[in-house]
């Protein structure tokens, strides 16, 4: 599989249905990356040691154009949708943990009227303080795909402890996506997503997250530049 290495960080770079028919045959983790993950050195090793790194937002996929990667952004929330899809068609079940308490049953409450067949058999919030807990339990339940939406780190932590007890599972990090499918949080409307703005529609809707954007975004780019056009040493 193509890759692209960025600021340390090993990244995929396939298209949604390479990636879809990827994930069809491979257990373990899935990243959907983004400038903030690849602002945090200490997420190198867990990125590095997933199975499938997909670019997700804006700032990756202008990162991976700097380096000649005409690759486009994959959303998690579409990608994780799609394989709740592929797992409902092949009768494979699926665990949904993360979000506050009631909002991931609502999740799967509300996808369950759009995808027929969909097998939840384990649901729980995101809000624990015994990981260990949660992965025996899971390991009961036994579903080949596991949506965590503990937010970034928290998941990403969560699925390398995990994936090792689950072999045949498949993990993706979908941050707030339990919050867009229950109906709590709407996701940015298309235009914004077309122009690749849905970071400034969810920042103007929770101004709290500027901080998170202020300056990691920038630096993210000044440092992809750096390494793209300054050559090492200087
Ligand atoms: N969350 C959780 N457990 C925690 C912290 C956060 O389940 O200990 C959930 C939170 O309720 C929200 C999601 O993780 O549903 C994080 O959403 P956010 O939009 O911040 O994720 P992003 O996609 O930006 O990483």
């Amino acid at each position: 599989m193509s890759k692209a290495n960025i600021l340390g960080f090993n990244i995929d770079t396939l298209n949604f249905e390479s990636a879809v028919e990827y994930a069809k045959t491979t257990s373990g983790q899935v990243i959907t990356i983004n400038p903030e993950m690849m602002s945090n050195p200490d997420m190198t090793d867990i990125v590095n040691s997933a199975e499938l790194v997909i670019p997700d937002g804006a700032g990756v996929e202008l990162a991976l154009k700097i380096f000649g990667h005409n690759t486009h952004r994959i959303a998690g929330i579409e990608f994780a949708y799609r394989m709740i899809e592929e797992c409902a068609k092949s009768s494979q079940s699926i665990a949904f943990i993360g979000a506050k308490p009631s909002v991931a049953e609502q999740a799967v409450k509300n996808l369950k009227n759009k995808i027929k067949n969909l097998n939840a058999v384990y649901i729980h919030d995101g809000y624990f303080d015994d990981a260990d807990e949660i992965i025996n339990e899971l390991k009961c339940a036994n579903p080949r795909l596991i949506l965590c939406a503990l937010g970034s780190p928290k998941q990403e932590y969560f699925i390398q402890k995990a994936k090792k007890l689950l072999p045949d599972g498949l993990f993706i990090g979908v941050g707030g996506s339990f919050d867009v499918w229950s109906g709590n949080i709407e996701r940015a409307p298309e235009i914004f997503q077309k122009l690749r703005l849905e970071w400034l529609y969810r920042t103007i809707k929770e101004p709290c997250r500027l901080k998170r954007i202020f300056p990691a975004l920038p630096m993210f780019v000044l440092n992809v530049l750096k390494e793209r056009y300054i050559p090492k040493g200087v």
